[in-house]
């Protein structure tokens, strides 16, 4: 294509909410077959709520010790436990362990509150009915938030994302334009699942820890795949920079933004095919 057909093309990728870094993006982006999506935040809104406690504890104690952990952490898990905490005490020796969860103390009890490979780590085991609570709301396709202090398991908190209204229909026009799509989280496989399943996503790639998501990148590349990666986090940001085109949410993080190639203003995926449909188009391969 002629350069003034490229400037044509990111002119309009400006009209549709689609910013693009420079002219030449628009050459990966058309020959893209395979587009990763991040869970939470891209294909979800990511503004999580508690909707349960599971406990043979006082609740209103284990919103108390967890939200003050929480309390420091930016995730958007903490931000749905903090909500439904209401004050919350200080917290010592706080510690973010990334893609698992968050430990700390606090009045005198050493909290963790994150995923079951965080207990694991402190060789903590779930009884029973906790385990239950959990796998039941994994199937219900939530994200179970494990709570323990000092040495034993208390509490499952269930919190819930919802998926964007246009994730699905933007899913079906990836599709129908010939790509792959592949659900990437580090969440857990069931809540995976269940979100893949509304949008039609069939590949899920759950609980990947955030400094494995550039791997799952690298993996598909080695397969001979040219591949899009569409996230918001500052966990997707190696492997936005890693992908053939990285299409950051503009509702996202700065850090993801400057490692994309591409940014989705409104934080809509319809727009990302969009992108690939103007790119098409714009270097002559649509017929
Ligand atoms: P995603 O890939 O969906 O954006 P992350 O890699 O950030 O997710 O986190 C993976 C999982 O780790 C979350 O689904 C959650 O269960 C757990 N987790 C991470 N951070 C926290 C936190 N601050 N509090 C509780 N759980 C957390
Ligand atoms: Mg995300």
């Amino acid at each position: 294509a002629t350069p003034t057909a490229l400037l044509v093309g990111t002119g309009r990728g400006a009209q549709l909410g689609i910013l693009i870094k420079g002219p030449e993006v628009l050459e990966s982006t058309r020959r893209v077959d395979t587009v990763v999506l991040d869970k939470t935040g891209t294909v979800t809104t990511g503004r999580m709520s508690l909707i349960g406690v599971h406990t043979a504890e006082d609740e209103a104690e284990v919103l108390r010790l967890a939200g003050a952990l929480e309390n420091a952490s930016e995730h958007p898990v903490a931000k749905a436990v903090v909500a439904a905490a209401g004050d919350v005490p200080e917290v010592e020796d706080f510690r973010n362990v990334e893609g698992l969860g968050v430990q700390g103390v606090v009045d005198g009890h050493a909290v963790l509150v994150g995923r079951e490979r965080l207990l694991d780590d402190w060789s903590i085991r779930l009884g029973e009915d906790l385990a239950e609570a959990k796998a039941e709301a994994e199937r219900q396709g939530r994200t179970a938030v494990l709570v323990a202090w000092d040495g034993q398991a208390r509490a499952v908190l269930v919190v819930a994302d919802t998926v964007k209204p246009t994730s699905r229909e933007a899913v079906g026009r990836l599709r129908a334009l010939g790509l792959r799509p592949v659900l990437l989280t580090g969440d857990n496989e069931a809540a995976a699942r269940a979100v893949a399943a509304e949008v039609g996503i069939d590949e899920v790639i759950a609980e990947v820890l955030p400094a494995d998501k550039v791997d799952v990148v690298k993996r598909l590349q080695d397969e001979g795949r040219v591949v899009a990666m569409a996230g918001d986090g500052v966990n997707d940001a190696a492997a936005l920079a890693q992908a053939d085109l990285g299409l950051a949410m503009g509702t996202g993080t700065d850090v993801a933004i400057e490692a994309s190639d591409l940014t989705l203003v409104r934080g809509d995926l319809l727009a990302a095919a969009d992108a690939i449909r103007l790119a098409r188009r714009t270097l002559g391969t649509i017929k």
